[in-house]
C-alpha cells in the first residue's frame, strides 16, 4: 500500500463502561506502533455517549491506568457527553436533507424479521416509508444509507469491500431513549477531529463500511481514512476479554506488582494471530 503524503492523526477512544484490561493494552500497543509508522499524532477521546452504561469511577480508573501505562492524558479531554449540541446540529441538517426517519421497531421486532449468518441484526427498513413524526416519543432515529459497497484499505488486512446496507441496513443515529449511538458520535467526532488513521480491534471491522457511508453523507468531500483492524486478545476459552473480567484488569495487575513494561509484554504474548 502506498501512503499518500499527508499528516496523519489517529485516536485512542476508550468508553468508560468498565475498567481497562489487557485487551486495551494490546490496543494501545497497536495504536502506538501504527502511529509511529505513519508519523501520526494520537488524540485521546472518551466515548461516553451511552449515559446508561458510563460511570465516573470507570472514567477515573481509565485515566489512572492510561497514565500508569505512559499514555499522555490532556487536561481538556474530548468527551462525547459534552458534544450534544454538535450532534444535534448535524442531526437537524440530515433531517432537513430528508435523510432521517423515525423508527418504532424494538430489537425484538427486528430480530423476528432478520438474522444474518454473522449474527448481526440487519434492519430491514420496516419504518422507512411510514412517515412517523420525527419527534414521536419512544422511537429511534435512523439514517437512510444507500445500497452500495465500500472498498477501503486496511493496513493489516489489505483491501476490503463491505456493503453496509447488507450488513446492517439503515443506521440508527439516536436510540429510543434519546441517546446518540456509537456509530453517529464516532463519525462526527472523527470528522471534526480530523482523524485520518483509525486503528481499532477486529471486533469493530463490521462498523467500518457503515461509518464510511455515514461519513460520505455528512461530509461528502472528506477524504477516506486509512484503517488498521488488529487482532484481539483472547482467553484460553476463546472468548473476547471483557472489561468486566476483573482478573485481567490493569489495576489488578498493577496491585500484583507488575510494571507497565511487563503488562505490555504480557498483552503482546496473549495476542491471537
Ligand atoms: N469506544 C470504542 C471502544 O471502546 C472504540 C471505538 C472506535 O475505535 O471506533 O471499543
Amino acid at each position: 500500500m502506498t501512503l499518500p503524503k499527508t499528516t496523519y492523526k489517529t485516536r485512542l477512544a476508550p468508553s468508560p463502561t468498565g475498567h481497562l484490561h489487557l485487551g486495551h493494552v494490546l490496543h494501545i500497543i497497536y495504536i502506538e506502533d501504527i502511529a509511529r509508522l505513519f508519523k501520526a499524532s494520537i488524540s485521546l477521546r472518551l466515548e461516553d455517549h451511552d449515559r446508561s452504561r458510563c460511570r465516573p469511577e470507570f472514567e477515573a480508573s481509565i485515566i489512572k491506568d492510561l497514565q500508569w501505562l505512559g499514555v499522555e492524558v490532556p487536561t481538556n479531554l474530548w468527551r462525547q457527553s459534552g458534544r450534544d449540541k454538535v450532534y444535534q446540529i448535524n442531526l437537524e441538517r440530515l433531517m432537513k436533507q430528508g435523510l432521517v426517519y423515525a423508527c418504532a421497531c424494538s430489537r425484538k421486532d427486528i430480530q423476528s424479521e432478520t438474522t444474518q449468518a454473522s449474527g448481526e441484526l440487519r434492519y430491514p427498513g420496516s419504518c422507512r416509508d411510514k412517515n412517523i413524526p420525527l419527534d414521536q416519543p419512544d422511537t429511534s432515529l435512523r439514517l437512510t444509507i444507500p445500497d452500495a459497497p465500500w472498498t477501503f484499505d486496511d493496513v493489516l488486512k489489505g483491501q476490503l469491500t463491505h456493503n453496509p446496507f447488507d450488513q446492517c441496513g439503515d443506521v440508527m443515529i439516536r436510540d429510543r431513549l434519546g441517546q446518540w449511538t456509537y456509530q453517529f458520535a464516532v463519525v462526527i467526532d472523527d470528522l471534526e477531529q480530523g482523524i485520518n488513521l483509525i486503528v481499532r480491534g477486529l471486533d469493530l471491522l463490521s462498523s467500518t463500511a457503515r461509518q464510511l457511508a455515514m461519513r460520505a453523507i455528512i461530509d461528502p468531500v472528506a477524504p477516506m481514512p486509512v484503517f488498521a483492524h488488529h487482532p484481539l486478545l483472547r482467553e484460553p476459552t476463546g472468548q473476547k476479554l471483557s472489561k468486566r473480567d476483573q482478573s485481567e484488569s490493569i489495576a489488578k495487575l498493577r496491585e500484583d506488582g507488575m510494571t507497565p513494561a511487563q503488562v505490555r509484554e504480557l498483552a503482546m504474548s496473549l495476542k491471537q494471530d
